[in-house]
């Protein structure tokens, strides 16, 4: 570790614990009344903007995927009452768990962000070309002869695995050359089924960060080309952000109160922050702060927690401070935050808090033991989060004279992908997390 490391580590305590691979619980310092927040990056109606986009686009999704048929179009995820699961966990409050890995189309929390954000440029590219008009139905866009002006173009992305699934499966459906570039601990599975998809897929020997940085240089070098930026994206943040509205009518629906008396609490995943991000700065629009919001990130790879806690964003990787960003949770597998994102929430975000490879197999075991619910390991992450937030102590620190309330609390736990993951890699995972107790 270098002399710069070692500075900030004198000064930011908790790095010690973070270093050594402790999971951790960070509630943030800089987290102010949701009333004195001044400088939003995002305003609400870019977020409605992006929920009127995918309106419009539902004809043409309707008409590609067999298993939107359903929904009319609307790729959107069951909101799930886990009571076998809450009980399990003794907690005093409700528990939901967030079925983004059932979320069609891509089965993760990234068919969110990364489809919309394709949509977005299609629909640019459409009405530049003239292939639609403001008065068109989308479903124009199914179009043979549509499909072929798109295959003059290209996608590109880095991912670890479920953007590039994502983005890979609508590319091909609209008609574009895909290029998504991987780090090589991305799963097997996951590039065999791009590569089925018609997905070329280049791998990185480094880890996420590099496969990012390729991407973006050879998609810069051709004007056919358009690269997703995972670290940079305002439109994967904004197609994400659109959960917010959903799930508050989800919970409306459900008859769920959230108000001072009646917190709501939700655990997100984080990777590179996009995702959570999205949703949690939604949320916090709509309910201010009477949301909770907290991040959970692998023990290996906290890359968010690192760069809030020392307010230095992306200025440093998780190797910076000696750490290797190996990980089970290959979702989570990122080695440097999103400047954008961790900027955009660090008055607004309730905590970040760091899970053990062997804590994310004990939950999936559980969830599935109790509910028979199948998540991935990057989509357990919540829920150390719940458990910990209902620990005495940690509230008393936390909620300070409000515990009193959190009996009425709802948590939301985020199960942001799933349904892709092949059985015999599912069984495999499940028979570690049954031998494991902690
Ligand atoms: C990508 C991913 C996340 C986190 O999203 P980021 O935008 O990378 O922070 C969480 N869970 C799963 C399963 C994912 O694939």
């Amino acid at each position: 570790m270098n002399k710069e490391i070692e500075n900030i580590m004198e000064e930011y305590i908790l790095l010690y614990d973070i270093v050594s691979k402790k999971p951790v619980f960070w509630i943030s310092d800089y987290k102010i009344p949701f009333s004195e927040v001044e400088n939003f990056d995002v305003r609400m109606s870019d977020i409605q903007d992006a929920e009127e986009r995918l309106e419009r686009f539902k004809p043409f999704l309707k008409n590609e995927f067999e298993e939107l048929v359903a929904s009319d179009g609307l790729i959107e995820s069951e909101l799930t009452k886990i009571k076998k699961m809450e009980k399990k966990l003794k907690l005093k409050g409700s528990l939901y768990l967030k079925q983004d890995n059932e979320l069609q189309v891509a089965g993760s929390i990234k068919a969110r962000g990364g489809i919309y954000e394709v949509l977005k440029h299609t629909e640019k590219l459409a009405f530049e070309n003239n292939l639609i008009d403001e008065f068109s139905s989308y479903e124009e866009l199914s179009k043979e002869e549509n499909k072929k002006f798109f295959s003059k173009y290209t996608i590109q992305v880095g991912s670890t695995g479920n953007l590039g699934l994502s983005i890979g499966i609508i590319s091909a459906k609209i008609g574009y050359k895909v290029i998504v570039h991987m780090s090589s601990d991305a799963k097997t599975w996951k590039k065999d089924l791009l590569r089925e998809k018609g997905v070329k897929v280049v791998e990185y020997p480094d880890d996420y960060s590099r496969a990012v940085e390729e991407g973006r240089r050879l998609s810069d070098l051709d004007k056919y080309s358009y690269f997703i930026d995972d670290e940079k994206s305002l439109d994967l943040f904004l197609g994400y952000g659109v959960a917010a509205s959903r799930l508050k009518k989800q919970l409306e629906a459900e008859k769920i109160k959230v108000d001072s008396k009646n917190p709501l609490f939700v655990y997100l995943p984080c990777g590179v922050g996009g995702g959570p991000g999205g949703i949690a700065f939604g949320l916090k629009l709509l309910y201010g702060d009477n949301v909770h919001c907290f991040f959970a990130e692998p023990t290996h790879s906290p890359c968010m927690l690192i760069g809030m806690y020392t307010k230095t964003y992306d200025k440093y990787s998780v190797q910076d401070f000696g750490l290797d960003n190996r990980t089970i949770a290959d979702g989570l597998a990122v080695g440097r935050a999103s400047g954008f994102v961790s900027r955009a929430l660090i008055e607004l975000l309730n905590g970040v808090y760091t899970v053990t490879d062997d804590e994310l197999y004990k939950y999936q075991y559980e969830l599935y033991n109790s509910e028979k619910i199948y998540l991935e390991p990057s989509a357990c992450a919540g829920f150390k989060g719940v458990v910990e937030v209902e620990n005495e102590e940690r509230l008393e620190l936390y909620l300070k004279n409000n515990s009193k309330y959190m009996k009425n609390a709802t948590h939301i736990v985020w199960g942001t992908g799933g349904s892709l993951v092949p059985e015999p890699i599912r069984d495999k995972q499940l028979s570690i997390g049954k031998n494991i107790n902690i």
